[in-house]
């Protein structure tokens, strides 16, 4: 289906030889940009959770939740194209339970116009990222496909980096991951990303699928009054009598048991000493594991 819209340009790279320059073509279509989406994932907050010593399985009672971390970035990627092309309403969409609210309170104060939960019919731990993406689709395709979505490219706790390529495909539409740095035009976004040995620039078409890791950007602090004004913004929840998707989700995943990688740390914690005499510390703790030279 891909073979239907894009079209590569090959062009010599500084080197000689690097594909620099692509086209992704749109299936159909083009029009001016009036809906920015991006997807935000309403996750523990991983540094606070602790291991259970009897049963290695991390314990995630009483642990807050937030949104994960390149979200943020997506986030502030899609308003700066949103004032790139001009006029767009941006959404933000999550597949979770309703107490995502408050992390999204977030990204509405950060500029974003609207928040859509999305609450299945199973816990959100049978979702694997095609039932997920299955889910964003349909709600995307129902309010309208955006002519741009930005997505992070991993999650902070299951880190899969496969819902947003899933969910351009299952829209039919292209997808850039991993862009380094976008620029929007009224008629495409135009995306840096790494080839490993220099860069690719690639001209996206609308509608397009770009996704964003925390290199990409620095999400803006939105301030007092924007934060206040965020509470007044909508938060839609669509429980699962809204999409057949949400009522049945495509789900394949059995977890079976969650439990933490061993881990040889140490825990060494050095504290109440100078600051020199801590590096030096640290220095002669690793010289005697054989991790740095010796003198
Ligand atoms: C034990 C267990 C518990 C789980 N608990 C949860 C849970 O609390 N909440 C939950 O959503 N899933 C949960 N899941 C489902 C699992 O996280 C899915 O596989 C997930 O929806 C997608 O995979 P990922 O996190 O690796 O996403 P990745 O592909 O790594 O995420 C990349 C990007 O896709 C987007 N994205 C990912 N997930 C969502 C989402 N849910 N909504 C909107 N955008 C998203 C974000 O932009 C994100 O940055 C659980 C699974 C298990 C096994």
């Amino acid at each position: 289906m891909r073979a239907a819209w894009l079209r590569a340009h090959a062009r010599e790279g500084p080197d000689g030889g690097a594909l620099n320059t692509v086209t992704l073509l749109p299936a159909a279509g083009g029009g001016a940009v009036t809906r920015i989406a991006i997807c935000a994932k309403h996750v523990v907050d991983v540094a606070r959770v602790k291991i259970d010593k009897e049963t290695n399985e991390p314990i995630l009672k009483g642990v807050g939740k937030k949104v994960s971390v390149a979200d943020k970035n997506a986030m502030e990627e899609a308003l700066r194209l949103k004032d790139a092309v001009g006029g767009a309403q941006l959404v933000v969409y999550t597949v979770g339970t309703p107490d995502a609210k408050d992390s999204l309170k977030e990204l509405l104060a950060m500029g974003a116009d609207k928040a859509v939960i999305l609450t299945p019919s199973v816990p959100l731990s049978q979702l694997d990222s095609l039932a997920t993406a299955t889910i964003l689709a349909d709600a995307m395709r129902a309010d309208g496909v955006p002519q741009i979505i930005v997505c992070g490219d991993a999650s902070e706790d299951d880190t899969s980096s496969q819902v947003g390529p899933r969910l351009a495909e299952a829209l039919g539409i292209s997808n850039v991951s991993i862009a380094l740095k976008t620029t929007g035009h009224t008629d495409r976004v135009e995306v840096s990303r790494d080839s490993g040995n220099g860069t690719i620039t690639i001209d996206a078409r609308f509608p397009t699928l770009i996704t964003v890791t925390e290199e990409t950007n620095k999400p803006r602090l939105p301030n007092i009054m924007q934060i206040m004004a965020a509470t007044k913004k909508p938060v839609e929840l669509r429980g699962p009598e809204t999409l057949p998707s949400l009522q049945h989700p495509p789900v394949g995943l059995v977890p079976v048991r969650v439990v933490a990688l061993p881990s040889d740390r140490k825990g060494i914690i050095l504290k109440d000493l100078p600051a020199a005499e801590m590096a030096q510390r640290v220095v002669a703790d690793l010289k005697k594991a054989g991790l740095i030279g010796g003198d």
